[in-house]
């Protein structure tokens, strides 16, 4: 009996210790056992040179400057399509427009009248990252099909609100999930109503592992902005839509900071393509790079993009190093312990090196596509143009034999063909092509099939 009770007591002893030690451990193990969130913010045709951190003189974007100081600017970040919708399926998916069929000619993007949208097929961030048991949700424009099976809610994600295609589209709605709720969507208004959900997202999943992707509808033509920004930018109502991003980016940050998630969250904001400069005033600016949106120049494709992690990434730091859009999933999935996917080809990397500083970026290339067209391809810090077209011109593209060679770490303007210097490195870099073109053969495009009513409208 005694014997027994001592055993007893002894046991409740070491219970009670086991139990001390779990309460002490959980915070660590918790900590440790929880990926980081991840939050992607994503601008509409906003120019490599709109932000202050940028080099922009009267745009004014504190709290994006202040993301760029707590956290990496990089000066060399590329989206893999120069206009929105083979962008944004290339983020979403870390593979290039012509492996998802989200690519064309005419059409170049998604139209009210499009048939298709991205195949359910296509393996997303949010799907990768759900699989791991993120919450999921889509804010803003989508623009990878308005219908199912092409919704946010059919590719991974656990709730949308936001316009479905551009904002020039019309009628343009707002829909929250799989319904309509506003047409058309006001505008002045949908960066604050964006932030509203975001916030409120953030809040409400604070206590385990999620993903925010806020793809803003601005600065894409029409221009909006709310009454507290309207008429305040000295950069005009382009400026207002911008300082209004700025404003909702701060607004993520510091719900970030209140909850204590900053340390444990990665934000990267980027823009989907380059300014539309055909839009004069109300379209944006690519700084030192040439030409804009629709151009496979630079200043189609390589964006603003900042990576903010306190604690993970050095405040400060400024990265030349080339990444993409395209390594985001490959990275995220990384991060989170993850899977991505294994049964088709990725164009993407892990990053990871780059933002925690302990190594070189593990991306040597990169190809610029105009439908499934290969207009140029960079390697290192040399470009080679086989094609050029300014953005949204009239004129045919120019077709270059020999092609074009530019050293874009001394010559980031493309002013000075250097081919005839260097035919080493010319043929260096058509050999990669070629292997390149041997294991990337395009799907057919999605985007040709328009409602047949609509056409004959049209014709
Ligand atoms: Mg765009």
């Amino acid at each position: 009996m005694f014997h027994t009770n001592q055993r007893r007591h002894a046991n409740v002893l070491t219970a009670i210790a086991i139990g001390c030690l779990l309460v002490m451990a959980l915070p660590a193990i918790a900590a440790a056992d929880r990926p980081p969130n991840f939050v992607i913010l994503f601008a509409d045709d906003l120019g490599y040179g709109d932000l202050g951190c940028y080099g922009h003189p009267t745009i004014r974007t504190p709290q994006l400057d202040c993301m760029a100081a707590e956290g990496m600017r990089f000066t060399q970040f590329y989206v893999a399509a120069a206009v929105c919708t083979p962008s944004r399926a290339a983020l979403m998916t870390g593979r290039l427009p012509t492996r998802s069929g989200m690519y064309g000619d005419k059409p170049r993007v998604l139209y009210p009248d499009s048939i298709d949208g991205m195949s359910p097929d296509e393996i997303t961030i949010a799907e990768v990252l759900k699989a791991r048991g993120y919450a999921t949700a889509c804010v803003g424009k989508w623009h990878l099909g308005h219908k199912p099976p092409s919704l946010p809610t059919d590719q991974g994600f656990d709730s949308y609100f936001g316009i479905p295609y551009s904002n020039d589209m019309k009628p343009c709605p707002l829909m929250r999930n799989e319904e309509v709720i506003e047409e058309p969507a006001v505008q002045e208004t949908l960066t604050q109503r964006y932030t509203t959900e975001a916030v409120r997202f953030v809040r409400e999943q604070k206590d385990k592992p999620f993903f925010l992707y806020l793809a803003y509808t601005f600065p894409h033509v029409p221009l909006f902005a709310s009454d507290r920004f309207k008429g305040t930018s000295a950069r005009g109502l382009y400026g207002d839509t911008v300082e209004e991003i700025d404003w909702s980016v701060g607004e993520v940050l510091q719900t970030l900071r209140d909850l204590k998630l900053a340390e444990n969250t990665l934000v990267f904001f980027t823009s989907d393509n380059g300014p539309w400069l055909i839009k004069k005033q109300d379209g944006g600016s690519a700084g030192l790079l040439r030409d804009g949106k629709g151009s496979t120049w630079e200043g189609g494709m390589r964006e603003p993009a900042l990576a903010w992690w306190p604690g993970r990434i050095r405040a400060g730091t400024i990265s030349g190093e080339l990444a993409s859009t395209l390594d985001l999933l490959q990275t995220c999935a990384a991060l989170a312990g993850a899977d991505a996917p294994k049964d088709r080809p990725l164009d993407g990397y892990d990053i990871t090196p780059v933002l925690n500083g302990s190594g070189p970026s593990p991306r040597e290339m990169m190809y610029y596509y105009w439908g499934d067209v290969l207009m140029a391809v960079r390697k290192g810090p040399w470009k080679l143009h086989f094609i050029t077209h300014t953005g949204y011109s009239r004129e045919e593209p120019v077709v270059h034999d020999p092609p074009l060679l530019f050293q874009l770490e001394h010559d980031p303007s493309e002013s000075y063909d250097v081919a005839a210097n260097h035919p080493d490195i010319v043929a260096e870099i058509l050999r990669t092509v070629e292997e390149h073109r041997a294991n990337s053969k395009p799907a057919p495009s999605r985007l040709e099939g328009r409602r047949e009513s609509l056409l004959k409208k049209k014709e």
